[in-house]
């Protein structure tokens, strides 16, 4: 066997990629990097009623955009769980020929009636002795020893199981299919698994996972169970109940290096004063034994704010060209033809302070492609309910048909009618951005007037005086 580590991540496809799997897949991806490893992928696609193959094309997609590539020399797979239900009935049928496992023919009824007279919370062994084969409505059980099952587990420490409080489990179902337990091994011990590194509601398979390691003559792998990500509230996060989704939040513009980054962070930390550090600090300094293992809380405020420090760090290029990609995609509330991709560049930089996600660049600049953005009433009653805001506005627009058409021309001419007025900046701005943009919040005003043209933001003015007095 190699003595290069062998790490897996093996999702279930059964509904959106959620940002817990991402956690656990980058853990191991980066441990496989760092400890030039291997990653493999597995999908445990058995549970036929659940799985959908668009499901696992998300779940690749979904991988692939946290950067874990699979073109790259340590990423091995996808491999598919029910590719190797022949090996897994095997396996269980070699532990029976050990006297490992055993046939049983009781029925659920049966089995309850018994604990209820004895008091017991499951199957209480019933037929370890009768020595049954197989047959009609058998399943095969586990044959769990005596004493005590100490799991080495590398967040949590050692963690004792009394054998007494594990029922013996079932193998093979009646129909002679597989149960989760036993391809999960099988599939490990086949794929030479040395660290399973995964979700902490796993820690109860753990123990019998171990016997069966043990069982079919193998050493267990390095388990690590990572901490649950839990929800304000400290509920665990629940698809029904938070947002889980991966592409979710890639498609609300939540770039993927803020994703890995803040992700890395849920129950663990780089050195340093800050959490926001290069992937390559990550891995370098990332170690199991330092996961917390209490609780992670997932903050989505905390995720956008590291996603605004990373638009900050993008360089111009690559943040006009991920606009782009937004104010051209389903999000743009203009008509396709109306976008003016050299009119957003010339004001990109003034919307890359001041958006925390992608798609907030929409509402930032919707003024500029739409022919009549939409006014949002309540602030412009509020604006236009000052004395000052309509004879301002008129000031402003009569100074507007003369300058020259610069962006200093245009602050000159403002700042004087405010002068002129005793009104200060701020509070004159109100107004006029409403009227030139129809919000009462967006990126600085002059750069975008200077942009919209001088007929254009003469129209819009003229159109808010009217609209003031109607
Ligand atoms: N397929 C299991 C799940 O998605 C993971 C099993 C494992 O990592 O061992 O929960």
């Amino acid at each position: 066997m190699s003595t290069s580590p062998r790490y897996r991540f093996a999702p279930s496809p059964t509904g959106y990629f959620h940002v817990g799997g991402a956690r656990t897949a980058l853990y191991n991806w980066l441990l496989a990097l760092k400890n030039n490893g291997t990653f493999v992928l597995r999908i445990e696609d058995t549970d036929e009623s659940r799985n959908e193959p668009q499901w696992t094309q998300g779940i690749i997609d979904a991988l692939a955009w946290i950067g874990i590539d699979s073109k790259d020399s340590h990423f091995e797979g996808p491999y598919f769980q029910s590719t190797y239900a022949a090996e897994h009935v095997a396996a269980a049928h070699k532990l029976f020929e050990s006297g490992n496992a055993y046939y049983c023919d009781q029925t659920s009824e049966q089995i309850q009636e018994r604990a209820k007279a004895a008091g017991l919370n499951g199957y209480d062994g019933f037929s370890r002795d009768r020595k049954l084969g197989p047959g009609l409505g058998h399943v095969l059980r586990f044959r769990v020893p005596e004493g005590k099952t100490i799991v080495h587990d590398t967040v949590r420490g050692a963690v004792e199981f009394d054998n007494t409080t594990i029922e013996d489990f079932v193998l093979l179902r009646s129909n002679g299919t597989p149960v989760f337990l036993i391809a999960n091994v099988v599939d490990d011990i086949t794929m030479n698994i040395t660290h399973v590194v995964r979700a902490e509601e796993h820690l109860p398979n753990t123990p019998k996972q171990q016997m069966l390691w043990e069982a079919l003559g193998h050493q267990p792998p390095v388990w690590a169970h990572v901490p649950v990500l839990v929800n304000e509230q400290r509920k665990k996060l629940s698809k029904r109940r938070d947002k889980v989704a991966v592409e979710q939040y890639r498609e609300e513009g939540i770039l993927p290096e803020a994703m890995i980054n803040y992700l890395m962070t849920l129950g663990w930390a780089p050195s340093g004063d800050t959490e926001i550090v290069p992937l390559q600090q990550i891995q370098d300094e990332f170690r199991l034994e330092d996961v917390n293992h209490s609780p992670a809380f997932f903050d989505i405020k905390k995720l956008q704010a590291f996603n605004g420090e990373y638009i900050r760090l993008m360089t111009p290029e690559r943040f006009i060209a991920a606009a782009n990609e937004v104010l051209t995609s389903a999000a743009a509330t203009w008509p396709a033809e109306q976008y003016k991709p050299e009119l957003f560049a010339a004001m990109a930089s003034l919307v890359q302070t001041r958006v925390v996600v992608m798609a907030e660049v929409v509402a930032m600049v919707d003024f500029l492609f739409l022919e009549e953005p939409p006014i949002d009433e309540a602030a412009f009653t509020k604006s236009f309910s000052s004395d000052f805001a309509q004879p301002t506005l008129t000031e402003i627009a009569e100074a507007f048909e003369r300058i020259d058409w610069n962006v200093e021309s245009i602050k000159a001419a403002v700042e004087e009618v405010g002068a002129r007025h005793d009104v200060k900046l701020g509070k004159l701005q109100g107004p006029l951005r409403i009227a030139i943009t129809g919000r009462p919040v967006g990126p600085p005003l002059f750069e975008p007037i200077e942009l919209l043209g001088r007929q254009e933001s003469l129209r819009r003015i003229r159109a808010a005086l009217v609209r003031a007095t109607a």
